[in-house]
């Protein structure tokens, strides 16, 4: 049985009030609020375990860098990794996916090579292959969303052409919440020769994970919005492109010797790791993606696949609100416009009065704002331990902002 409310009393930051106010927290999808385990761990860690990790000979070196590298087999478990040496630590999805760029990308693909992104991709997915673009005249190839925001599948195995060498794609849209079908593009583009990164950033909160069934090259995760601490992330990278790729990063830790005339770098996955990484955020994360497997990720999806329905529902009736995305079987991920020139911040700052935190704003998700023809949306975005109830509080508000701004 999946008891939101247990799981809500684990969360410290969930019992206060914002305004005077319950706090409903709907920000989810920028930054997921943090259980008291990961808070504890990061106490521990930082008042009982801590020091630099790797090559130190002391006992708390060992014991950092034991609970440190053992975030890596729990980080592959989460993903269904068969090896954690095909697990990268890191501080998130940005550093992975330029860790691709700089370290696969760039040695792999030569001008006139192109790379398909769909048109709802972060900016992190978007802004490291516009590098490539500008310094190695790699082409960009864009594909659309429908109306309702789905992304067929078939669209963007039918972008690829003879100079595609890459498919880099989100599993899950920060802003319509669609879910995209990566499975199939991964077994057509392989069956063409095309490598594909997903970005599973906001993915892999919302469903269970496994990268093998996937069957991806990349797979980019964020440590904050798995309910761990900022700072942390990894990137899966498959056994053969890792051996394709080379460091971006050059300084300790991801070497073996270094002298005046020749460096010999440290075996993959450290090569991609260099200098003192956030050893405490990691940990955090490990605890996080513990916490998450012993409640389960198909728990979890079930329980938002409810919310997702119950907002739906109660959506239907407010004639003068639009949400942009209505794909079938999208994550719990709303982002609103209301009728009449009311803007997205003016909205946002009357729920934050109710003690409701959503974010305003482009999302990062420029290509996608153009193709909806809008600046900026009000987003509401789910968690585990969000409830019906708070739906309910989101729906008031967004009548009084109604309201006050038609
Ligand atoms: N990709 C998607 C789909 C996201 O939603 C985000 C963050 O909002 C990112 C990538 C970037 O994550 P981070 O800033 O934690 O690296």
């Amino acid at each position: 049985m999946y008891d939101v409310h247990k799981i809500r009393s684990d969360f410290p930051i969930l019992s206060r009030e914002v305004n005077g106010k319950p706090l409903v927290y709907l920000d989810n999808g920028a930054s997921a609020q943090k259980p008291k385990v990961v808070i504890d761990a990061i106490t521990r860690a930082y008042s009982q375990e801590y020091a630099n990790v790797h090559r130190g000979l002391h006992f708390l070196s060992n014991l950092a860098t034991d609970r440190y590298e053992a975030v890596r087999g729990t980080i592959a478990k989460f993903l269904g990794a068969s090896d954690e040496n095909e697990i990268i630590l890191n501080s998130g999805t940005t550093e992975g996916i330029n860790t691709v760029a700089y370290g696969w990308a760039m040695q792999q693909l030569k001008a006139g090579d192109e790379i398909i992104l769909s048109v709802m991709e972060h900016h992190a997915n978007i802004v490291p292959w516009h590098f490539l673009r500008e310094r190695q005249g790699i082409v960009l190839k864009w594909v659309d969303v429908d109306g309702q925001g789905n992304l067929d599948p078939q669209a963007v195995i039918d972008a690829i052409g003879p100079k595609t060498k890459l498919i880099a794609i989100t599993q899950c849209s920060n802003v319509l919440g669609t879910m995209v079908d990566v499975k199939t593009i991964t077994q057509e583009a392989h069956e063409r020769g095309v490598a594909v990164l997903v970005d599973g950033s906001q993915g892999a909160v919302h469903a269970p994970v496994d990268v093998q069934d996937i069957g991806c090259d990349f797979y980019a995760i964020t440590g904050h919005k798995l309910y761990g601490p900022s700072g942390s992330g990894a990137i899966y990278i498959k056994k053969e492109r890792m051996a394709e790729m080379r460091p971006f990063m050059g300084g300790g830790d991801m070497i073996k010797e270094v002298s005046k005339d020749s460096v010999v770098y440290n075996d993959p996955p450290m090569m991609f790791e260099a200098g003192t990484p956030g050893i405490v955020q990691t940990i955090g994360f490990g605890t996080a993606l513990e916490y998450l497997m012993e409640i389960g990720m198909e728990n979890v999806a079930a329980h938002e696949a409810q919310l997702r329905d119950y907002a739906i529902a109660k959506f239907q009736g407010l004639n003068w609100l639009n949400i942009q995305g209505q794909a079938p079987g999208k994550a719990a991920i709303f982002s609103m416009t209301l009728q009449g020139a009311a803007h997205a911040h003016d909205i946002s700052t009357i729920l934050d009065k109710r003690g409701v935190a959503v974010r305003a704003g482009h999302h990062c998700a420029g290509p996608l704002m153009d193709h909806l023809g809008l600046s900026a949306t009000c987003r509401a975005s789910f968690a585990m331990y969000n409830t019906t109830e708070e739906i309910d509080i989101l729906v008031d508000a967004l009548e009084l902002a109604h309201e006050l701004l038609a």
